[in-house]
């Protein structure tokens, strides 16, 4: 069977040759959609991070503070963590897995994640899995939502419950990214609302929220200001890069 499987391959790759997402070159597997020269130039987030927000900060690995920005406003979720810098190789590869729906590289993505989880020690002790729900105008009219697929494949990596019901976008809100820190908090408000079942299941449970990117964490936090108003238990935070730049 695994001889099979492996023949299959060799002849769909022989068929439709797969090519690396970033650079182009042909890569050598058919369901490798990242070649590992640029896999390598994705560069990992180290430590120390905020303990709350997961900017990286100054000083020795083990040391733990919390950054300026989470001492002066209210942070709902426990921990946030992000896996990449957002630099120029990562917006391109972030930029056709939202937009052109190249949801192909996914599974790159979600091993990457839940490796980096692995390596932090915030893989375990999670009841439930949710993404940042998107509203069903722009879901309709952009047909995935990359934060859906992500945390669909984190789950089924960590073997733990997903659901992408219990939360739901209801207000359409203007794009962040041209938005100012308290624009952004301004916009998001009031925008996400957690259905009966959705309390109902989530009550005392610890969540994972996953989204692609980590800016101000405004779009997370009011997720998270939702599930801990309804009773949940701890919320973390997983995203697969995050913007800031280095101390
Ligand atoms: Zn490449
Ligand atoms: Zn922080």
């Amino acid at each position: 069977m695994l001889y099979l499987r492996y023949m299959l391959g060799i002849l769909i790759n022989l068929l439709y040759p797969a090519s690396c997402q970033v650079c182009g070159i042909k890569t050598n597997r058919w369901n490798e959609n990242i070649c590992a020269d640029c896999l390598k130039n994705m560069r990992k987030r180290l430590p120390p991070f905020c303990r709350k927000c997961g900017r990286q900060m100054p000083g020795n690995p083990g040391s733990e503070n919390i950054c300026a920005d989470c001492r002066n406003s209210a942070v709902y979720f426990d921990r946030a963590l992000s896996a990449f810098h957002y630099d120029d190789s990562l917006k391109e590869l972030v930029h056709s897995f939202k937009y052109n729906k190249a949801t192909c590289m996914a599974k790159e993505f979600s091993d990457l994640i839940t490796a980096f989880m692995k390596q932090h020690g915030i893989d375990r002790e999670i009841d439930l899995i949710l993404p940042i729900p998107m509203h069903p105008a722009r879901l309709f009219k952009r047909e995935v939502n990359p934060s859906d697929i992500l945390a669909k494949n984190i789950a089924r990596k960590l073997s733990v419950r997903y659901s992408g019901a219990f939360l739901k976008k209801i207000k359409n809100t203007r794009a962040q990214s041209k938005l100012s820190r308290h624009e952004r908090i301004k916009n998001i408000k009031g925008s996400f609302f957690l259905t009966r079942h959705g309390a109902i299941e989530t009550r005392q449970k610890n969540i994972l929220l996953v989204d692609d990117l980590f800016t101000t964490g405004s779009t997370v936090n009011e997720c998270a200001r939702v599930l801990k108003k309804a009773g949940s238990g701890r919320v973390n935070v997983i995203t697969l890069a995050r913007g800031d730049s280095l101390p």
